[in-house]
């Protein structure tokens, strides 16, 4: 028994009962939809990472990694169905944690925006010494200024800052870092300033 590529109904002959598509019709239609929904997903990342940049949370190489992490498992996920469904093997599960992985960057990308717009509480300042400082350019260049931390269990912090704040302080200036609370409680940095 072999299933139509396109709608899933079960199939005996070349063109499918349910849908009207014949075969090479049924997989064109497949490859287009995985097609379009990988770029949303991949426009979406691009987004989370636009929003990421807007409000810097505190954490934000944490954030990133796990972002990647879901990227290319997203991407190896599209790229195994649709080797799956050309050999005719069993895809249907597949496809639903596929279609579910989809808008999740979106939605991230949504929580990030909304944390950083929609905040109303007072930032706080805290005061840290600067340890090191990290860049790395690219497609998505990002600045660090290595400071010690100020939080219980973490030992330095990594804060996000623009070209002008990486090249203004050295290492062992004294900074005052501003921090909002977030309003889902992902702390975001402000901006940086000397003592
Ligand atoms: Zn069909």
């Amino acid at each position: 028994m072999t299933r139509c590529l396109n709608c899933g109904a079960e199939r005996d002959a070349d063109v499918c009962d349910a849908c009207g598509l014949n075969s090479s019709a049924a997989e064109f239609s497949l490859r287009k939809r995985l097609l379009n929904r990988t770029a949303f997903f991949v426009l979406g990342a691009l987004a989370f990472v636009t929003a990421s940049n807007r409000y810097p949370p505190l954490d934000l190489d944490g954030i990133l990694i796990f972002i990647g992490v879901l990227f290319f498992l997203t991407l190896g996920l599209a790229i195994l169905l649709e080797r799956r469904a050309l050999r005719h093997l069993e895809f249907e599960a597949l496809k639903r944690i596929y279609y579910g992985l989809i808008p999740v960057p979106w939605i991230l990308g949504g929580l990030m925006l909304a944390n950083g717009a929609l905040d109303r509480l007072p930032p706080q300042i805290q005061e840290a010494r600067v340890e090191g400082k990290f860049s790395m350019g690219g497609a998505l260049p990002s600045r660090r200024l290595i400071v010690s931390s100020w939080r219980e269990g973490h030992r330095v912090e990594r804060i996000p800052v623009d070209r002008v704040n990486f090249d203004t302080f050295s290492r062992g200036d004294v900074v005052e870092v501003k921090l909002e609370d977030g309003l889902v409680g992902i702390p975001w940095v402000v901006d940086v300033y000397h003592r």
